[in-house]
């Protein structure tokens, strides 16, 4: 038995999402130069950063975010409608030590699933895991929200604003793969079942702070940082305080850590995220012939 999904006939790949992210940038570009042998995919460089709700008036002071994530909305969705792009992938890139990330919002959407299975079969000297954010009582933001499935490629460790040769091809392998499984699938490939581990994230980490200033008063500890997914057991160091101090990890259950130091998230108040990893069995799909 296998679960069947209409034909993925219209797919946008997305870059530039924050726009200091240069991979997604240049593979954009690169497959924008490149388009021709691939017409069945639209390629869009998008240069937004959240998706706030799409609904309701807009002004026109209305922050370039939001006019320009109006106007993705309008041509990747809308969101939620029969409209919206079949399948979209967000290009992003992270600080830390993650290798390649698919992040979705799901953990049941099962062609990103096998999507992840197919990449991990066809690159595997590539440290690959799949996130899942569990937005179920949240609206989510994301731009690969708007898609009817839909997720984003992460990798690192690149410095924002700098392209990495060997990230890079780590992210135009994925995607070329992704588009590979995505034509395959519409030619009517069954895919086999199977497990997958997924990450999913249970919450963020701040870095301690001073009470008053709240400037930050340690890094992340040497014996952790460049240590994501790798397993951390309670008392094991979190952090290194300026003074010399090591500050240990008080949960009581051993989690995955990732997202460790990332560059964009002191803002955000996120030193490192903990993630529980579980094993989902995933169903043989195949293309709805009808
Ligand atoms: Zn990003």
């Amino acid at each position: 038995m296998s679960v069947c999904f209409p034909k993925l006939s219209r797919v946008a790949v997305c870059g530039g999402t924050h726009g200091n992210e240069l991979s997604g940038v240049y593979l954009v570009r690169e497959l924008q130069r490149c388009a021709g042998d691939g017409a069945h995919v639209n390629t869009l460089l998008c240069d937004t950063f959240v998706f706030p709700s799409p609904s309701g008036p807009i002004s026109d002071t209305a922050p370039y975010e939001m006019i320009r994530s109006r106007e993705l909305n309008a041509l990747l969705g809308p969101k939620g409608s029969p409209k919206a792009v079949d399948l979209i992938c967000d290009l992003h890139n992270t600080t830390a030590d993650m290798g390649l990330c698919l992040i979705a919002y799901s953990d049941h959407d099962w062609i990103c699933l096998h999507i992840f299975r197919h990449l991990q079969r066809q690159m595997p000297d590539i440290p690959m895991r799949y996130i899942h954010f569990d937005v179920s009582n949240k609206e989510s933001y994301s731009l690969d929200s708007v898609g009817k499935h839909g997720f984003a490629i992460e990798i690192g460790p690149q410095p924002h604003g700098v392209v990495r040769s060997n990230i890079y091809t780590a992210m135009k392998f994925g995607v070329q793969h992704m588009l590979d499984w995505v034509r395959f699938f519409n030619s009517g490939t069954i895919f086999e079942g199977g497990f997958v581990d997924v990450f999913t994230m249970v919450k963020h980490i701040d870095y301690p702070r001073d009470r008053e200033t709240r400037n930050i008063t340690a890094a992340i500890h040497p014996q952790l940082q460049d240590r994501d997914f790798s397993l951390l057991q309670p008392e094991d160091p979190l952090f290194q305080t300026f003074s010399g101090e090591t500050l240990r990890y008080k949960g009581k259950e051993p989690l995955y850590p990732f997202f460790i130091n990332e560059c964009a998230y002191y803002e955000k108040s996120i030193a490192l995220s903990l993630a529980r990893k579980r094993r989902v069995m995933i169903p043989a799909i195949r293309v709805d012939r009808t």
